[in-house]
């Protein structure tokens, strides 16, 4: 009663670029919303808590789309440019470590 045909998937995710295709498009679609403007409009950077003008903002996701991220309003924050493509090119457990440097060292700082 084996079926031999049975699909084994190497990755715990296994994405048809076309979903990561509709998910593009509702991420396009969250970026015309009042709800994000709002949240640029705060100009700060989600994960170095930098201020930033607004434009200078993008749109990340926290768990990324590669990886099975949707676009939802909890997924998404706004990442300065260079959180961004430090994101893009470490590994999810360098990021991690990274962020949490980041994390610490906001600590000192005072909360206005
Ligand atoms: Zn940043």
């Amino acid at each position: 009663m084996a079926k031999s045909d049975k699909k084994i998937t190497p990755f715990a995710f296994d994405l048809e670029a076309s979903d990561i295709a509709t998910e593009k498009n509702r991420a396009r679609d969250l970026r015309g919303s009042q709800w994000w403007k709002r949240r640029c409009a705060k100009g700060v950077c989600h994960w170095c808590a930098q201020p930033f003008p607004a434009r200078e903002l993008t749109m990340d996701h926290i768990v990324p789309l590669a990886r099975g991220g949707k676009t939802t309003k909890s997924n998404v924050v706004p990442a300065c440019k260079t959180c961004n493509t430090k994101k893009k090119q470490l590994l999810p457990m360098e990021w991690e470590a990274y962020v949490q440097s980041l994390r610490s060292h906001e600590k000192g700082e005072g909360d206005e």
